[in-house]
């Protein structure tokens, strides 16, 4: 044993950039860059790491300086998640990163077989995926889990430039997610109350609130005490404010990244988005009670958590920034009871009529969210009318569940 041990830990050394997160910054990072992750914390070693692909057309390169600029952004936005999350319980848990012995991130660049205005925002998204697909089919090794997220270098024509960036897809559809590079798009820019400041928060909180998406997570809102005490969710409006004004996780988006596979510990060999048993969900009954709308249901147990959010209408993606997101579900031999108090909501035009103010009466819905413990989740939604709402109960127009959220 004696004599194992110095290559033991020769070994554990060299493996230790691949995991140690920020505690040694790399020499090579900007000034800027080293000032803003000072202050970095320990990062849990994750078991699959998030998927960065860079991808560009065949006519045009990466943007000046990529693999560093991105490195710094994604090591501080890694820090973000994980502070978010210790806040909520979970410990220093964020998305796993794949580095290089430099201490970059691993950016997998794929140059396309077509020029870049054959990947259109609109419509861009099938042909940059089926490269992709065909290149990890080919490269099977740098596949690490179902999440990937694409970066494309901004157009450069009459309409975008390095100062209006744009022309390329940037959304999330299912597990993968893009955003889009510049020549400014860097770290040193955060914060500042310039025009690369602000461009810096609308593409970097941007590339955060997608990236969200693409690890699972819906939008939602805070409380009205959260908000008064914490700021704006990046999974509300927070792409408008990160890195300009205080932007947080909710508890109910960090219980979802606790069953996300990037998130996932590294030993824990669970085969994620594998089974697929909906959570039954029986007899949900809502009555108001001092000054909170009481909810009431039966459950199955195969779930680790459940989170509810509770809207005005419509229910349609992107419009329901300003649901607000529950967590504190009891749970005893499948009875479920959520107490939701109309001053936690009082953003919503419903919960402003049953506190006697001048508002719309309309329609509401409360979706529940369980999270399986291999990270699929299952929607139970009820709507009803928010007049109907009384002390005695309240008929739901509609009922359904659905599998995501
Ligand atoms: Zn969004």
């Amino acid at each position: 044993m004696s004599i194992k041990t110095p290559f033991a830990v020769a070994a554990l050394a060299a493996l230790l950039p691949l995991y140690a997160g920020q505690a040694d910054i790399p020499q090579h990072f900007s000034d800027a860059a080293k000032a803003k992750l000072a202050d970095s914390v320990k990062i849990a070693p994750s078991e699959h790491q998030l998927n960065i692909v860079y991808f560009h057309g065949n006519d045009v390169e990466p943007a000046k300086d990529y693999e560093r600029r991105l490195s710094e952004l994604f090591v501080y936005l890694q820090q973000f998640y994980a502070r978010e999350m210790a806040r909520n319980g979970f410990g220093h848990r964020s998305f796993g990163l794949s580095m290089l012995p430099n201490g970059n991130v691993d950016i997998t660049t794929i140059k396309g077989s077509l020029p870049h205005k054959e990947y259109p925002y609109s419509g861009g998204h099938g042909k940059v995926q089926h490269e992709v697909a065909a290149y990890f089919a080919a490269h099977p090794e740098k596949k690490r889990s179902h999440h990937t997220l694409i970066l494309m270098p901004t157009w450069q024509d009459a309409q975008y430039s390095d100062a209006n960036p744009g022309g390329v897809p940037f959304y999330g559809v299912g597990q993968t997610c893009y955003a889009l590079d510049y020549a400014d798009f860097d770290l040193r820019h955060l914060g500042e109350n310039t025009p690369q400041g602000r461009l810096l928060t609308k593409w970097f909180g941007g590339m955060a609130h997608e990236l969200g998406h693409g690890l699972n997570l819906p939008h939602n809102n805070g409380t009205a005490q959260e908000m008064k005490e914490l700021g704006t969710p990046l999974m509300g409006a927070g792409n408008y404010t990160f890195g300009m004004t205080p932007t947080f996780l909710t508890k109910a988006t960090c219980r979802i990244l606790d069953r996300s596979e990037t998130f996932a510990p590294a030993g824990d060999k669970t085969a994620f988005y594998t089974t697929n048993e909906p959570v039954t969900v029986e007899n949900p009954q809502m009555k108001l009670k001092d000054g909170a709308l009481v909810y009431r249901f039966r459950a199955g147990s195969n779930f680790k958590h459940v989170n509810a959010y509770i809207q005005d209408a419509p229910f349609a993606v992107n419009q329901d920034y300003e649901k607000v997101a529950f967590t504190d579900v009891k749970r005893k031999n499948g009875e479920c009871l959520l107490r939701i108090p109309l001053d936690a909501i009082s953003a919503l035009a419903g919960a402003k009529e049953l506190r006697g103010e001048n508002a719309q009466k309309g329609v509401g819905g409360i979706d529940l969210v369980f999270v399986q413990e291999d990270g699929t989740r299952y929607t139970h939604r009820v709507t009803f009318n928010w007049a109907d709402i009384s002390a005695k109960g309240t008929p739901f127009i509609e009922v359904k569940s659905f599998k995501g959220c």
